[in-house]
């Protein structure tokens, strides 16, 4: 079977952990996994299919992430093209951090609108986002009588997993009148998450990178303030929301969604725990010559280190920077990134303790052999 290695390893690939599947889940994939398999019941409206009971989960999530309402798409960036394609007008200006991901410039070029970007407090070795900037940017695109048609935060990023302080952006746009969305595909269903106290208007959320989904499938939650531009019916099929085509997910996806998020509803609550045993990693790995970058100490599973030790390894052996993946591989850990040594990433969230520390001995074991 394909990849069914990887599988039976303790993977440290952090798009990953947040998506690995509980058994129940696993179960439920056999009773749906015909196309069009959710559609048995509908009466029309994806988000009001009462068997399976997708209308309640949706309603559980919503409750969950304290916004008033939620759909479904098919990721994050789904999310966030909808956002923009439905409130932004062409050319208007959308504002990001500058540890935003590829798929917020996509939609945002895929809707048509213009990119400013918040710099940083620091680069090397922080890459903090310089949040109060927000009001500057907005100020110099006022001042040119630019519109600015949604300010955009990714909550945690992918490179660094810095957490930003969302709220602080939140108030910035809650008081400049301008619409906040929250990049969540991160956060939401790693660690707890509240739109209403982060002053999000819309948060969106991916499935497969942190709700134990086999995915693709993302959530966008919505304040009421923006119903009837999200949620705008086609004037032709007064059922179908124009911007989720009609219906989004249409089968196992949300299913595998849906069914694992009582679990993920009691995972968030140990994020401190998650906290801990990163932290302990990054104290560990930090002894041997690994260096964390982004925000210090970790709020966040994600650790980027700058590995030095790695790369004076790979000049000697034969294998050149394969070494670190090979010998990985041989202890059964797999999720680094073959051939790469200057920088590696890497996340022990949902491991037990005692992988966590299998997996720091492991490496200090790899780099004594050398
Ligand atoms: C992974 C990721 C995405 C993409 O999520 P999808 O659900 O696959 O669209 C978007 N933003 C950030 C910050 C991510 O890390």
């Amino acid at each position: 079977m394909y990849c069914r290695n990887l599988r039976e390893m303790i993977n440290l690939n952090p798009i990953q952990r947040g998506g690995i599947i509980p058994k129940e889940t696993k179960k439920v994939i056999y009773e749906f996994w015909d196309g069009y398999s959710i559609c048995d019941f509908c009466q029309g409206k994806l988000d009001e299919i009462e068997h399976p009971n997708i209308k309640h989960f949706l309603e559980e999530v919503a409750e969950w992430l304290n916004i008033d309402f939620v759909r479904v798409t098919h990721g994050a960036r789904e999310g966030k093209f909808a956002v923009m394609h439905a409130i932004c007008k062409e050319g208007d200006y959308v504002i990001l951090d500058s540890n935003a991901h590829y798929t917020s410039y996509v939609s945002a070029e895929r809707a048509k609108l213009n990119i400013a970007k918040v710099g940083y407090e620091e680069k090397y070795p922080t890459y903090k986002i310089n949040l109060d900037d927000y009001k500057k940017v907005i100020d110099e695109l006022e001042d040119k009588n630019k519109n600015i048609g949604l300010i955009l935060l990714t909550h945690v990023d992918g490179n660094y997993g810095n957490l930003n302080d969302a709220k602080k952006v939140g108030k910035i746009a809650r008081e400049k009148g301008i619409p906040f969305l929250l990049n969540c595909a991160y956060s939401v269903g790693r660690m707890p998450v509240d739109a209403k106290k982060l002053k999000a208007d819309f948060i969106v959320a991916s499935g497969h990178k942190s709700m134990a989904a086999s995915g693709p499938i993302g959530i966008l939650g919505f304040r009421e303030e923006f119903y009837d531009k999200i949620a705008k019916p086609s004037q032709n099929f007064p059922k179908k929301e124009i911007e989720f085509l009609g219906c989004t997910s249409r089968g196992l996806p949300i299913i595998t969604l849906m069914s694992s998020f009582p679990y993920v509803k009691e995972r968030v609550k140990k994020w401190n725990e998650e906290i801990k045993k990163t932290r302990y990693v990054v104290e560990e790995l930090e002894k041997v010559g690994f260096k964390q970058l982004g925000i210090k100490p970790k709020e966040h599973d994600l650790i980027l280190f700058e590995t030095p030790v790695l790369d004076d390894i790979a000049k000697k052996d034969k294998r050149r920077g394969y070494f670190f993946y090979d010998e990985l591989k041989k202890r059964g850990i797999g999720g680094i990134k073959p051939g790469v040594t200057k920088e590696i990433k890497m996340s022990v969230y949902g491991l037990e303790w005692e992988q966590v520390k299998y997996v720091i001995n492991s490496i200090k074991e790899i780099l004594l052999q050398f």
